[in-house]
């Protein structure tokens, strides 16, 4: 939790007259020659000035608002600089969230610095360029200087030899570190040992630790201080999730009369999602257990503050984990990741008894402590012990109406087995969460429509009848500066999913991203059909002496796409994330490929009960869900192309069902130029005449 904020002054007691003063410096910043472009040099874009005066109404009148901005519009800073001065003004706090840490990191370094620039140009709105900004994130993510030392007293009984080195590194990472965040420590702290250095403990308390030594203290002093307070989408939902938030009676989402804006917030629905359900690892219950008490090396919390009864019950919950994660293990059929429980009792509650009598026991061990920290640790090891086994216990009967269950295994070796639960439909809690105690809310993102309408994601969100929605088209002049091919001899995709024919498609990629100097990025739907393609035409791809990049291979995802930045004519094939999150401008990224048209596959639990559900209800899952999502995610992958005014490009779609079936003029519709040429193998050389920056 944040803690309480300052008293809030309700922004309907802000008086007629400021309101008026507001809306109207908000229409002086935005306008043609107002003080944006005549002061920062920076060009009038009708579209953000529609949006700029949207949030401004919308947060003045304690209101909600749904607004797609297309790129290039420019929408950080219409909804910065009016949400600042409001909560200047009327001393309410500004949350701003957003789903990446690249976005995060340009608002806070980038496009704060334009909004204080801009109040400092005139006396009319120099009362707003001290507003102060802070950046919050979840508290296991920051160092804990007392469980820090503690650690060190304690490193013989908590850690085997190996890790002392790693502790030893964190120490003196702690004396010279700023905000003692883990982002800012390279390479990442060992796992095992942040777990038993970070803030994520009950045992924080501002009574005990004080915000000059401690780093989570000092970002919650410094969030409770601020006007303006930037989180992600994550830490908002799991904050919501813990309860935080005004009381019952109060409005705000996370604070009293707080203004939020979401940013990014085609990810809400799934991020909320997420967080709504239960979540149980086999890693992570074992981790807890091992941290606890290491029965091999004889080490953990326990080891000395235990005696060998407390030893032994830790002991029994890790063979329980071990029996019931490989029960688990068995239920998946061969080949098989995800599978959905449908079924309740699916499962021996093997857990259940021993995790019931570890928690007792840690009960009463932190009611008998030496001293409070000590107590509060073991109470925290308790809330865990016991959030585990009442997840595991919801997995099992599959205890909640409208939820999806399931078992999913992950890593190399497919050895981790998590149990997962979400809401079929997260928009009810959505709604409760976020538009019902709102006193002023946005939410934004570059694609939330299909190209017309949102419906769609205004039924995802769980947006009350009524809730403006506004669409601000990119200011891009995309008939002249996009040019879309078609394939009209594509092999169609088999029914079901199946593979394409690759030594059309390996054939076909090669030829256009070798038209073009720039760079191209191919868009798959399947890593099947992506690794197939990458091993038929990479060596002659090599020997034009340029780089072909794959997802999931040598890199990082940001990584690969530095490089391919970099290298400007180079051949990037991703999947999935790389539909949304590619921002690489100029040249090197002068081609987007669609190898198919982004259908999702109904292999996900969740999709796969929403499908269900519209069929059970008499309605047509295709038209409803499938389209609907597929035309979005398509709008994301051109949205790759261009990025900035100076940009140029081309589209290329390899997909023959957008020629031959009748949904694919809504694709075609979904583009932001009108025109499309089609080319096949035998005219290609002739027609395919990309477009690309000189
Ligand atoms: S408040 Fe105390 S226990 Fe909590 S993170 Fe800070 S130093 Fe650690």
């Amino acid at each position: 939790m944040i803690g309480p904020m300052p008293e809030a002054t309700d922004g309907k007691q802000l008086s007629a007259s400021a309101l008026a003063l507001l809306r109207t410096h908000a229409k002086k910043i935005f306008a043609a020659r107002g003080w944006l472009q005549s002061g920062l040099k920076l060009e009038h874009r009708p579209g953000q000035e529609n949006m700029a005066k949207a949030v401004a109404e919308t947060l003045c009148a304690g209101e909600s608002l749904l607004v797609e901005a297309g790129t290039g519009i420019g929408k950080s800073l219409a909804y910065l600089l009016p949400g600042l001065m409001l909560a200047v003004e009327s001393k309410r706090p500004f949350v701003v969230s957003t789903h990446t840490l690249s976005l995060q990191e340009q608002i806070f370094k980038k496009d704060l610095e334009l909004c204080r620039a801009l109040f400092r140009l005139t006396d009319e709105l120099a009362p707003y360029a001290d507003f102060k900004a802070s950046v919050l994130v979840g508290r296991a993510n920051y160092l804990c200087p007392q469980r820090l030392v503690r650690a060190l007293q304690t490193r013989m009984d908590l850690f085997e030899n190996a890790m002392h080195e790693e502790l030893e590194r964190l120490v003196a990472w702690a004396q010279k570190t700023k905000d003692g965040m883990r982002e800012e420590l390279q390479p990442p702290p060992h796992y095992d040992v942040w777990e038993a250095v970070c803030a994520d403990s009950s045992a924080c308390s501002p009574r005990t630790c004080s915000p000059k030594t401690c780093f989570y203290q000092r970002a919650k002093a410094d969030a409770r201080d601020a006007n303006l307070i930037i989180v992600n989408h994550s830490l908002l939902f799991a904050l919501l999730g813990a309860g935080a938030g005004p009381e019952e009676e109060q409005s705000g989402v996370l604070f009293p009369d707080d203004l939020v804006v979401l940013d990014e917030a085609h990810r809400v629905p799934e991020i909320a999602s997420d967080h709504f359900g239960a979540r149980v690892s086999s890693y992570g219950l074992e981790r807890a257990l091992l941290s606890l008490y290491n029965p091999k090396s004889r080490k953990g919390f326990l080891a000395k503050r235990g005696g060998t009864r407390d030893h032994a019950l830790v002991e029994a919950a890790i063979k329980a984990g071990r029996d019931f994660f490989d029960a688990v293990r068995e239920k998946f059929p061969e080949r098989k990741d995800l599978l959905r429980l449908r079924e309740a009792e699916w499962c021996p509650p093997l857990l259940d008894k021993p995790l019931a009598a570890l928690a007792t026991r840690l009960a009463t061990l932190a009611e008998s402590a030496s001293n409070e920290t000590e107590g509060d640790e073991l109470r925290d090891h308790r809330r865990k012990i016991a959030a585990v086994r009442s997840s595991v216990d919801t997995c099992l009967k599959l205890a909640e109406e409208g939820h999806v269950y399931w078992i999913e295994r992950t890593g190399q070796r497919k050895t981790i087995v998590h149990l997962r639960s979400a809401p079929r439909d997260p928009a009810p809690q959505l709604r409760e969460s976020l538009f019902e105690p709102s006193s002023g809310l946005v939410l934004t993102s570059a694609t939330l429509s299909d190209g017309t309408s949102m419906e769609n994601f205004i039924s995802r969100i769980g947006a009350p009848p009524r809730t403006r929605a506004q669409i601000e088209a990119s200011p891009f002049d995309f008939e002249n500066v996009m040019r879309v091919f078609a394939a009209g001899d594509a092999p169609e995709p088999t029914t079901g999913g199946g593979r394409m024919n690759l030594e059309w498609l390996a054939d076909t990629i090669f030829f256009c991203a070798g038209r073009v100097r720039g760079g191209t990025l191919a868009l798959f739907t399947s890593h099947a059909d992506m690794r197939a393609v990458a091993e038929q035409i990479e060596g002659n791809w090599a020997n034009l002496g340029r780089p072909l990049y794959l997802q999931g291979r040598d890199h990082s995802r940001g990584d690969l796409t530095r490089h391919f930045a970099k290298a400007g004519n180079g051949l990037l094939f991703g999947t999935d994330s790389f539909w949304t999150g590619v921002d690489v401008p100029g040249p090197a990224l002068s081609q987007v490929i669609l190898v198919r048209l982004p259908f999702e596959n109904p292999t996900h639990p969740v999709l796969e009960a929403r499908l269900e559900w519209v069929r059970d209800s008499g309605g047509n899952a295709f038209a409803e869900i499938t389209l609907p999502d597929a035309l979005v995610k398509f709008r994301q992958g051109i949205g790759r192309l261009i990025r900035r005014n100076t940009d140029c490009g081309t589209i290329t779609i390899l997909d023959s069902r957008v020629l031959r079936r009748e949904y694919g003029k809504r694709f075609f519709a979904a583009l932001p130029c009108k025109k499309h040429t089609i080319f096949t193998r035998g005219d290609r050389t002739k027609v395919f005449q990309p477009l690309e920056a000189k």
